[in-house]
């Protein structure tokens, strides 16, 4: 029996809901691949991608793992390029029923209309990368957007924390501002806001409709550079029904097994395990 099979039946998980994984054009994902390669000098940290499968078994692995729901993380890094991204997500959703179709968006004209043309073909999530868009999350060309978020209560994995690499407008701050202005966004803090934990937790914690995800959070990878303090742990227990598992796959330098673990190993109890890994992905998305 695999570890993730392993894994399920000791925690009796009936499936497992994955908002947070990387499925996106090719000549896109070489690119991510390629910085991941050279990231060393960035972070200091070497990133060996496990999962650099063939583009058309990469799903498969997926569902042989028994995930019943995963996303396809698309983002721009400049001008003219989202709705490209979001054209190809419509047919990878078609092509992979159990894809929550997955949109994006960048400040530029035009974003409130490919977002509303997203919403009408019944996009499930969205994708705000801030460190690697470089934009700021309350730049004026996106307020259409977030009212027109706000309206649908569509779900948006953002990555508005400094690591594993800062970015100009990464960090808590600029979060809690766009909440004052659009206080009903369901936005899904990505990495738990690492290394910010407990700024984008009391975030969370003052806003009902706010979740997080796990990915990478707590791994052995991530721990040493961005360690939880062990007081923040009952948050994370009062925030049960709000945390949301991710893996960030393919793109991760470790075993799928070790993301799932690192969530177990936080010893908060079999209910939150299950809801963190099931039962609130299944709740949100409505499976
Ligand atoms: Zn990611």
């Amino acid at each position: 029996m695999d570890a993730v099979t392993a894994f399920r039946e000791q925690w009796n998980l009936p499936g497992i809901i994955d908002v947070h994984t990387h499925f996106m054009p090719k000549s896109v994902m070489d690119k991510v691949w390629t910085y991941f390669d050279s990231v060393g000098p960035l972070t200091g940290m070497t990133w060996p991608i496990a999962y650099r499968l063939e583009v058309d078994v990469r799903p498969d692995r997926l569902r042989s793992y028994g995930v019943k729901a995963f996303t396809s993380m698309i983002y721009p890094h400049k001008p003219n390029m989202a709705a490209w991204l979001n054209q190809w997500a419509v047919e990878f959703a078609a092509r992979n029923p159990d894809c929550l179709h997955t949109s994006t968006f960048y400040p530029e004209p035009g974003a409130l209309e490919y977002v509303t043309d997203a919403l009408d073909a019944g996009t499930r999530v969205f994708k705000s990368h801030i460190q690697v868009g470089d934009y700021a999350p309350n730049d004026p060309l996106l307020d259409g957007v977030w009212g027109a978020l706000e309206d649908a209560g569509t779900p948006i994995v953002i990555h508005c924390g400094s690591g594993p690499a800062p970015g100009r407008f990464t960090r808590p701050g600029p979060i809690a501002e766009l909440l004052a202005r659009y206080p009903r966004l369901r936005l899904i803090i990505a990495h738990m806001g690492m290394p910010e934990y407990a700024d984008f937790l009391a975030i969370a914690e003052r806003h009902d409709r706010v979740l997080l995800d796990t990915t990478m959070a707590f791994t052995d990878f991530i721990s040493e550079a961005a360690p939880l303090l062990p007081s923040d742990l009952p948050r994370l227990l009062d925030l049960q029904d709000r945390i949301l598992f991710g893996s960030d796959f393919p793109n991760i330098p470790y075993q799928y097994a070790h993301a799932l673990e690192a969530v177990s190993r936080l010893d908060l109890g079999e209910d939150w395990v299950r809801a963190v890994c099931h039962g609130n992905g299944t709740r949100l998305f409505d499976l």
